[in-house]
């Protein structure tokens, strides 16, 4: 097992940039998730710890040896890719063999090596056939198992499941956690789906046009997102940015109040005509909470009236999209599947305001609450 560490890479293409000041350290035996919306450099930055791309500037380490010169095939690194390159004239066997062999690894330990890895994928029963004879899962527990097979020092996965359907993405996921707790090897994934992020991750690492916006481990970050962009990444359905100006009398949204906190008051200093987005997550913002618990914390409640414009039931529970009166701003709220709502319905909704974040309305950053 080995660590990675990046310092400083940039990498540009032409005139564009597309990554800049990356840096982190990836301990020993950790599964990193770098996630981030589409064009944000993250396979960038996995084809350069691969070494299928060279960075602009900058220093890559894999077990504390820089690697920057050192050609993609004596790195010892496996990269698992979103379209999975089986070789189609081969049988399932002999693709997961295919790195061993070419490593001249003696037949009788590349069988017993073969059959460890296809049983850890549940692959035994397929190993004579043919690419082409398996389903799209298959084909990628297959490329996963050529990759394992090798016992790389680091595994690179880019998008490895966005190919597979919804049940068998689930599946293979698992699969995926339960052979790194198995096997730890160092793991860089990545993703542009936060659910994969969320689940799989000791770190992950959010990126936004080409640049990293946090590292941390998936409560802190969703705890702490450090700003709007962040924030409304992780999570689904989305945190609610409310745009908002603050007035003598609290947080106006477009003629709505919102009490300010009295922790924001005292940390921001806002001043009236000062421009925020508020942001709440959908489980803290509640239709008919009951009066018990709002009198024991009244001033850390708030209201808005919202209509609702989508209702999608999910059985459990149902979603909704509701847009802030007079204003074109929408929220989500999640309430109890047994709720019967429609669209045009006009609601109170409940925030818990002592959940409230405060993000800079021009810069983005989080400004409330501040990092413990
Ligand atoms: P996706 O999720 O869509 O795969 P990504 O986050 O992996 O996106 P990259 O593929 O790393 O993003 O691309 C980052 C940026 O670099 C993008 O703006 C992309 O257009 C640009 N880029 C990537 N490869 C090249 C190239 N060979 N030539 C020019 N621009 C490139």
């Amino acid at each position: 097992m080995v660590n990675v560490c990046l310092q400083d890479i940039k990498r540009r293409f032409n005139n564009v940039t597309a990554v800049e000041d990356i840096s982190f350290e990836i301990p020993d035996g950790e599964f990193w998730v770098l996630v981030g919306p589409s064009g944000c450099g993250k396979s960038t930055i996995l084809r350069i710890i691969a070494g299928l791309e060279m960075a602009t500037s900058g220093k890559i380490f894999i077990d504390d040896r820089q690697v920057n010169n050192i050609p993609a095939r004596q790195r010892d690194v496996a990269m698992v890719f979103q379209n999975y390159a089986l070789y189609p004239h081969m049988t399932v066997s002999e693709n997961i063999a295919f790195g061993l062999r070419m490593r001249k690894v003696d037949s009788a330990r590349i069988q017993e090596r073969v059959l460890t890895v296809a049983r850890s994928l549940s692959l035994e029963h397929l190993l004579d056939r043919k690419p082409k004879q398996l389903s799209g899962g298959q084909q990628q527990r297959v490329a996963l198992g050529r990759a394992i097979a090798r016992q790389p020092q680091v595994f690179l996965l880019d998008e490895p499941l966005s190919n597979l359907d919804a049940q068998l993405r689930d599946d293979t996921r698992v699969e995926l956690k339960q052979l790194h707790q198995d096997v730890g090897t160092t793991t860089i994934y990545v993703t542009h789906d936060q659910v994969e992020a969320m689940t799989l991750a000791d770190k992950i690492v959010v990126l936004n046009q080409g640049r990293i916006q946090q590292i941390g481990e998936p409560q802190f970050i969703y705890a702490q997102p450090a700003n709007r962009m962040v924030a409304t990444f992780l999570g689904n359905p989305p945190m609610n940015i409310l745009p908002t100006k603050f007035t003598a009398n609290g947080f106006d949204l477009g003629g709505q109040l919102l009490p300010c906190p009295s922790g924001v008051k005292k940390m921001l200093h806002p001043v009236v005509g000062q421009e925020f987005d508020l942001g709440i997550r959908p489980e803290h913002v509640y239709i008919n909470e009951p009066q018990r618990r709002r009198e024991n914390r009244e001033e850390e409640w708030g209201e808005l009236g919202v209509e609702v414009r989508v209702v999608e039931p999910l059985g459990r529970e149902t979603l909704i999209r509701a847009a802030l009166l007079g204003t074109s701003v929408m929220m989500n709220v999640q309430v109890g599947g047994d709720m019967r709502l429609r669209s045009g319905d006009r609601l109170s909704l409940e925030l818990e305001m002592d959940k409230l974040f405060v993000f800079d309305s021009a810069t983005g950053d989080k400004v409330f609450p501040v990092n413990p």
